[in-house]
């Protein structure tokens, strides 16, 4: 039996946009299909609307989940030079921001348009506001029960994300499907995410800012930290949220690597009747050490004099602020994580082709992948690396 597509891929985000002019090539008849109303929303709303297109540091070690090789080939054979050269060639400004991010000079519309225009120039079609009810393999394929009707094709992309920003449509059917086909999967849980804390614990120093070291057992961050009304927030604890698990803390080292010891001696010879409270705002946010003077009143009392502290009382103090071990209740979750831990397990794809390993025309790519980036560009160089190895590997079979 002729199918209707080549190709059909559900999900119009990042990944699925960028798989289809590979697919279509050579004149494959491919299919783009969403639920939503506009494709690449997350694209439109990301990097503050500038879209954090990928990063120039870009390597495996940047991405987790449970395989730590199984992305290399994919990073490897479309790399973060690759995107930037095509952003290039369509004329789009960037700028690097900060470790290596790189965000359009406007807006980030420009990657969707880029993105949806390289669709229809290579002849393949987008069709949005349109479900699928129901998916069952048959001998030539996979056929499609949707909202617009009865479809077919010989292979299958699946690049619906993962659950993060359920306003914006995020569902967990990729999970769903990879499940019905008799994937794993890895539980997902939001990352890139805000830690909450008991209530008011820190209100006082909401919009409080500084620069950071924060870790737990596996990795550990140089960023800036920033308090809110529900708890921490800031790249820091995006980034370390990732790497966080439910009941156990995470480290801040207050000083972001300086010598305070150092500072603070040097300054107790200088001036002395200086109060420590008064010195310690010379190198930290004054909210925040009016906060600590309380938060560590019973081992602390920041209303001494410098040249009342021993080494010993000074190392202590400088101990503890290298080391601010806190344990949060929680993350703000799904709602406003950027992306999603977990998802389908790799054990069960080819990492050259993304393809599954026991279902063959059916393929996973994007965010819906267990693979998570870090913050800074890094899940959208998944989202095109993945793509492209999927959409070349469709339009070379
Ligand atoms: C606020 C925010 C800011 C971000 N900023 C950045 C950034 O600057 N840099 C970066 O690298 N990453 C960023 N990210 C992460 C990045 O957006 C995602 O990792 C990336 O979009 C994943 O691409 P994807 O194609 O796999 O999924 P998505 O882009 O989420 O696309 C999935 C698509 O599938 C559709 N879909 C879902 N379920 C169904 C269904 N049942 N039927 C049909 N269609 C369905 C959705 O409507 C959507 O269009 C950000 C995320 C958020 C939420």
């Amino acid at each position: 039996m002729i199918t209707d597509w080549d190709t059909i891929i559900i999900g119009a985000g990042a990944a699925g946009l960028f798989c289809a002019p590979y697919a279509a090539e050579g004149g494959k008849r491919t299919l783009v299909i969403d639920h939503a109303t506009k494709p690449g929303e997350k694209i439109r709303i990301s990097g503050g609307g500038r879209c954090n297109f990928t990063n120039m540091h870009a390597e495996p070690a940047n991405f987790t989940g449970q395989n730590p090789h199984f992305h290399k080939s994919a990073l490897a054979r479309f790399t973060q030079w690759d995107f930037i050269e095509m952003v290039d060639r369509a004329g789009i400004a960037w700028h690097e921001k900060t470790l290596g991010q790189l965000f359009c000079d406007g807006k980030s519309t420009q990657i969707v348009d880029l993105l949806v225009q390289n669709l229809k120039d290579a002849g393949a079609e987008l069709r949005l506001s349109t479900s699928v009810e129901n998916l069952e393999q048959t001998d030539d394929g996979f056929a499609l029960t949707t909202s617009a009707g009865a479809l077919t094709c010989r292979n299958l992309v699946l690049a619906t994300g993962g659950k993060s920003i359920p306003r914006m449509g995020a569902t967990g059917f990729a999970y769903d499907i990879a499940r019905q086909f008799g994937h794993n999967i890895i539980n997902p849980r939001p990352a890139l995410v805000p830690l909450t804390f008991p209530e008011g614990r820190f209100a006082a120093l909401s919009g409080v800012s500084l620069p950071v070291r924060v870790w737990t057992q596996s990795a550990s961050f140089d960023e800036a930290m920033l308090f809110t009304h529900r708890g921490l927030s800031g790249p820091a604890i995006l980034q370390i949220s990732s790497f966080w698990h439910e009941g156990t803390s995470i480290h801040v080292d207050l000083t972001g690597g300086r010598d305070l010891f150092s500072a603070l001696r040097d300054q107790r010879q200088a001036e002395g009747r200086r109060q420590l409270s008064t010195e310690l705002a010379n190198h930290l946010p004054a909210r925040l050490v009016e906060f600590l003077a309380t938060e560590w009143a019973d081992r602390f009392d920041l209303t001494q004099r410098l040249a009342d502290q021993s080494d010993t009382a000074l190392r202590a103090l400088t101990d503890q602020l290298s080391d601010w071990s806190l344990t949060p209740s929680g993350s703000e979750g799904y709602r406003t994580a950027e992306v999603t831990l977990g998802g389908i397990a790799t054990d069960g794809i080819d990492s050259k082709s993304m393809m599954s390993k026991t279902v063959p025309g059916l393929y996973f790519i994007g965010e819906c992948v267990d693979v998570t980036g870090w913050l800074g560009g890094f899940n959208f160089q998944w989202a095109w690396s993945s793509a492209h190895a999927a959409g070349r590997h469709i339009a070379e079979a």
